[in-house]
């Protein structure tokens, strides 16, 4: 039976809305004009001021959060085939970089509160062995790096951190990103700094910047692409095999100017996000996020839980919403229900992901972008209310909510 929302009158509220700014599009024209559009002067401002926003001491500007991850593992020098842990709940495009890296995906199951991992999980996966960890701050809950490399037994130099959800949270005082090896950051169009496309890796350790300056562009000596000495600028050694993943000049000028808007742009998602929690918290059968204790949230995402007390399941949910106009996601299909990676790891490795299996069902991910107006917010927990109310349902205990380890 497919449940129906009243006929509405509004405008869709859609999933996500990408905002370029007037000042980025300027810079974009101006960089076009320029004439010098990819990796240059401009790649480099954008580095400064993104290892400046986070307080880092280097960024490493790539063409994406995938290859960020891809040549941060790279770097660690591990033996081909090495196992590295990584949540299955996440992106899978996460996994696939430790693949191409020639490593060896271990799935780690979800907790339960945060939808990150826990140092049990982690300490569970890691009992077959870890040589390095993803760790992913999963829809932006900031996890405790330091606690979960200590359960799997390794140093905290073998972490690397996917913190594509990650921009803008903090634990423990600190900018995730601000002081680790390697944090690694997505600008896709959805993500907290849309630039379109573009990644960047933030790092304490120089040598490890030196050698993602040359991973990014073919193994090339780092200062190939600073053609500025006419006579000397031909001259370049390749000193291993990279990746063809630089930034462009023209995603560094959308950068630039896109990152003055983030601290209000992050202020906003906080302010949708207690909305919605506040709307949310009197229907039975939603379970809010946690929110993390003694440490920011950088609100990428908004994921409930559909329990059995909402009377409906979470894929008639969605039906329901889109039927109102209002488009939801899912964060994430785990990774072991995925095809390639059930053939790639085998029924052993992706078996026992029992709190990721448990979850999945009911997770939807509801409208989170700066542009969300207060009243798309109300709509989308009026149709929520709606969608509870038509469904007959027993009393129920309420919607339980998170509080949190830090
Ligand atoms: C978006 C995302 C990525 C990939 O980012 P790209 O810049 O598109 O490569 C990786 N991990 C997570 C958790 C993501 O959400």
């Amino acid at each position: 039976m497919a449940l129906r929302s009243q006929p509405d009158a509004h405008r869709a509220v859609a999933f996500c809305r990408t905002v370029i700014t007037p000042e980025a599009q300027q810079a974009a024209v101006r960089v076009l004009r320029d004439g010098w559009v990819t990796m240059g002067r401009e790649s480099l401002a954008f580095e400064a001021e993104l290892a400046s926003w986070l307080g880092a001491a280097h960024a490493v500007a790539v063409s994406s959060c995938t290859a960020a991850i891809q040549m941060s593992l790279m770097a660690l020098g591990l033996p081909a085939g090495s196992p590295v842990l990584t949540p299955t709940l996440t992106f899978c495009g996460a996994v696939e970089a430790i693949v191409h890296a020639g490593l060896l995906p271990v799935l780690v199951d979800a907790d339960e509160q945060t939808l990150g991992v826990s140092p049990e999980g982690i300490a569970r996966a890691a009992r077959g062995g870890a040589a390095a960890m993803v760790v992913q701050h999963m829809a932006g809950y900031p996890l405790d790096t330091g606690q979960l490399a200590a359960a799997a037994g390794i140093s905290t130099e073998r972490v690397v951190e996917d913190a594509a959800h990650g921009l803008g949270a903090a634990i423990g005082g600190a900018a995730i990103g601000s002081a680790s090896r390697a944090a690694c950051f997505s600008f896709y169009a959805t993500k907290n700094l849309p630039i379109g496309e573009g990644g960047a890796v933030t790092s304490t350790d120089p040598d490890l910047v030196a050698r993602l300056q040359r991973l990014r562009l073919h193994g090339m000596s780092s200062d190939a692409w600073r053609r500025y000495d006419v006579a000397e600028g031909w001259r370049y050694g390749v000193h291993e095999l990279g990746l063809k993943a630089n930034f462009t000049d023209l995603q560094a000028a959308i950068g630039r100017a896109q990152l003055r808007e983030l601290s209000a742009w992050q202020a906003r998602r906080a302010e949708i996000a207690a909305r919605y929690d506040t709307a949310l918290a009197r229907i039975p059968g939603i379970e809010l996020p946690p929110r993390p204790l003694r440490a920011v949230h950088a609100w990428h995402l908004y994921v409930i839980r559909i329990h059995p007390e909402l009377g409906v399941s979470r894929d008639e949910t969605i039906r329901y919403l889109a039927s109102a106009g209002i488009a939801t996601s899912v964060h994430f299909i785990p990774v072991h229900h995925h095809a390639v990676f059930r053939r790639l790891l085998g029924p052993e490795a992706c078996s026992n992901l029992k709190t990721a299996d448990l979850v999945f069902p009911g997770l939807v991910s509801l409208p989170l972008y700066p542009s969300l107006s207060d009243h798309e917010v109300d709509r989308v927990c009026q149709a929520l209310e709606d969608l509870g109310a038509q469904r007959p349902h027993t009393t129920s205990t309420g919607s339980t909510r998170g509080t949190a380890r830090p």
